[in-house]
């Protein structure tokens, strides 16, 4: 009789499985059980991501901006401008679709919010892009523009873009096409730029910024899987980029001389002297406030490309105040991350104001931005570090020890 017994759901007999669980009225396999438990699990994961793209679209700018402070010291005009592109790129997908689902509906199209992120390195720029996925649970990709080439030249395709994407979420397609993909050093593919490590690329950069323009318009890509010319027998796999929101960054070297020529030209005429007063306070500040479209093409790169980056906002260069809140602010600063890897050793650290002063000098010399933060404070912890043991509860750094470890006179 009970090898008689069999599973209710699938028919296997009970000599054919590893356990039987009965019901009232049949039993259910180990099989059975696991498949059931992997279908329920799928949808609850999909109601989940439903839920979480549904809370986002409660999120307003400000809100966004607010989530944006946690992470990003000042830039207040970028993570405003930022916040509402962002807004309202996920507001122009919801419409999209409810286009699709409603067609008798007159079609309006609401183009893409591009953004373009223009200020020196280390200002902030990926991290305001990583931030922005971070907030959204969305795929995130960097590519750098300056190992881009045209095809037939020695370097990568523009769709490799787009298979760091598919890579970063497992190829799952559907994900990948509304991710975030930030493109960096944009400037560095413009017509001018002589900075391209790559000597085998088409010397006018133009052809890999009219490769970029398809992609960046939204439309379906065939990219490689593997990204790079390497395996040419790969199969492509089409995505759709219409949803996929680009950011791109550069430090556009020289652009600021070419927006106070303008400024300054256009106020020597004789007429707005006011301007050119507010302008004059403005000079100790950055021009970059005043970037045109038409200073971007005098730059370099072609109108064609501008315009597929209908939002353009400006990262101002950090003074001594904002670095020091860097390093000891935002919900992740330096200071906290060491202080907690100490902490894990059962250490309390502590950090003077003098100390961290020394820092942050070294780190303007070196003009990197707050990229040069990082290498400072590894160049003075890596000694604690490594002597971690002779440490009992307590460190105390002051502004001596900083100006041992950083050979400061
Ligand atoms: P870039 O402008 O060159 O893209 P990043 O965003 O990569 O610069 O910044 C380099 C590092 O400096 C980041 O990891 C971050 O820790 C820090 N950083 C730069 N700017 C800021 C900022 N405004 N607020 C907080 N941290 C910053």
């Amino acid at each position: 009789m009970e090898n008689l017994l069999i599973c209710n759901f699938c028919g296997r007999k009970k000599n054919e499985i590893t356990f039987l669980i009965s019901g009232i009225n049949g039993h259910i396999c180990n099989f059975c059980i696991e498949k059931t438990y992997s279908i329920i699990h799928r949808k609850f994961s999909i109601i989940e991501q439903k839920k979480e793209n549904n809370q986002f679209f409660l999120k307003k700018p400000k809100e966004i901006k607010t989530f944006l402070d946690q992470y990003v010291v000042g830039q207040n005009e970028a993570k405003k401008v930022i916040s509402v592109a962002v807004y309202n790129h996920y507001k122009r997908i919801q419409f999209i679709q409810n286009q699709k689902k409603e067609k008798e509906i007159e079609k309006i199209e609401i183009e893409k919010s591009n953004i373009l992120l223009i200020g020196n390195t280390g200002t902030g720029k990926t991290l305001l892009a990583k931030s922005i996925s971070k907030l959204l649970k969305i795929p995130f990709t960097i590519a750098d523009a300056t190992t881009l080439t045209e095809a037939g030249y020695v370097g990568e395709d523009v769709e490799s873009i787009l298979s760091r994407l598919l890579q970063s979420v497992n190829y799952d397609i559907h994900s990948a096409e509304k991710g975030i993909v930030f493109i960096d050093e944009i400037d560095k593919i413009s017509k001018k730029s002589n900075n391209n490590p790559s000597i085998t690329r088409d010397v006018s950069g133009e052809g890999v910024q009219q490769a970029l323009l398809k992609i960046l318009e939204g439309s379906i890509i065939n990219v490689p899987p593997q990204g790079g010319r390497k395996h040419p027998d790969q199969k492509m796999i089409p995505l759709n980029t219409e949803n996929i929101l680009f950011i791109a960054g550069g430090t556009f070297d020289g652009i600021e001389k070419i927006i106070s020529d303008r400024i300054n030209q256009f106020s020597d005429i004789g007429y707005i002297t006011q301007a050119k007063e507010k302008i004059k306070k403005e000079k100790n500040e950055t021009y970059l406030k005043n970037i045109t479209a038409n200073d971007l093409k005098k730059f370099g790169l072609i109108p064609e490309l501008i315009g597929r980056f209908p939002v353009i906002t400006y990262l101002n260069p950090l003074d001594k105040i904002m670095l020091k809140k860097i390093l000891i602010e935002p919900k992740n600063a330096l200071i906290k991350q060491y202080q907690k890897l100490f902490y894990m050793d059962k250490i309390s650290m502590n950090i003077t104001d003098e100390a961290l002063d020394i820092i942050i000098d070294k780190t303007i010399q070196l003009g990197l931005g707050a990229r040069g933060l990082r290498s400072f404070c590894e160049k003075l912890f890596l000694d604690y570090m490594f002597n971690i043991e002779n440490i009992k509860n307590i460190l105390n750094i002051d502004k001596n020890m900083v100006k041992e470890k950083l050979s400061c006179s």
